[in-house]
């Protein structure tokens, strides 16, 4: 996988898209018959309109290889949102986030704070169509997407978002930082709580590191009982 670069972020922020909601043409659009829907328009649909322009959307490069997008998978009530990179090859086929190798890993994280990934959890990915090669998405594809995780997130309103690895906590945090330097901390997305941790695709391969993303659970779990007792306190 390439490595992160300031150039990724600063096209991010370049990115119409993603700095000014100006009306830049999507995907055909359930909401407007015969037109294209906007950044605007995305931000006001619902469910079934956000997976059905995500499902035809050839905003970006990646719709040529893709089998089909990926929109999401969980509770649409959720309290907790996973975000991950990208679909990789089960992904693509199955269309779902996280099946596979770092999926049963994934589910097994879940497990271990108490959650499963059909109740009260919600995953989806900074893109929803496959990159060739399990590649990161590139600076201009995730900025192509950032509308469609955007209105996921206010649909749901989750109480938490963690952050699957870099390209997720560069994508949501809007600037660059290692992994290292953002784990432990509860950061902010849009006036939301966020977590960073590992990839389970990364832990896979870094064995070394599977302690650390336990220590990230453990964090995650006492930081959402915090906030939920924190709504339970009349003040
Ligand atoms: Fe559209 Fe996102 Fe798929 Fe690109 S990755 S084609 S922006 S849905």
């Amino acid at each position: 996988m390439k490595p992160l670069s300031q150039d990724w972020l600063a096209e991010l922020n370049l990115s119409p898209l993603w700095r000014e909601r100006e009306p830049v043409a999507l995907a055909p659009s359930p909401a407007s018959e015969g037109a294209s829907a906007t950044v605007i328009e995305v931000a006001q649909m619902d469910w079934a309109q956000l997976k059905q322009t995500v499902a035809t959307c050839t905003l970006c490069p990646l719709h040529e290889k893709r089998t089909q997008a990926v929109f999401g998978v969980g509770d649409e009530q959720a309290d907790w949102l996973f975000v991950g990179e990208a679909p990789g090859a089960e992904e693509d086929m199955q269309g779902e986030p996280f099946v596979g190798q770092a999926g049963k890993l994934l589910d097994n994280m879940l497990a271990s704070i108490s959650l499963n990934r059909s109740e009260r959890v919600y995953i989806a990915n900074v893109v929803k169509c496959r990159p060739p090669g399990n590649r990161n998405p590139e600076p201009a594809e995730a900025a192509a997407c950032a509308p469609f995780l955007d209105r996921q997130i206010d649909l749901l309103a989750p109480k938490l978002i963690v952050a699957l690895g870099k390209v997720a906590a560069v994508r949501l945090l809007g600037r660059d930082a290692s992994i290292a330097s953002l784990r432990g901390q509860v950061l902010n997305y849009h006036g939301r709580p966020l977590i960073v941790t590992y990839h389970p695709a990364y832990l896979l391969r870094s064995l070394m590191d599977k302690a650390k993303a336990w220590e990230d659970l453990c964090f995650i779990k006492r930081t959402m009982q915090d906030l939920q007792s924190a709504e339970r306190t009349p003040i």
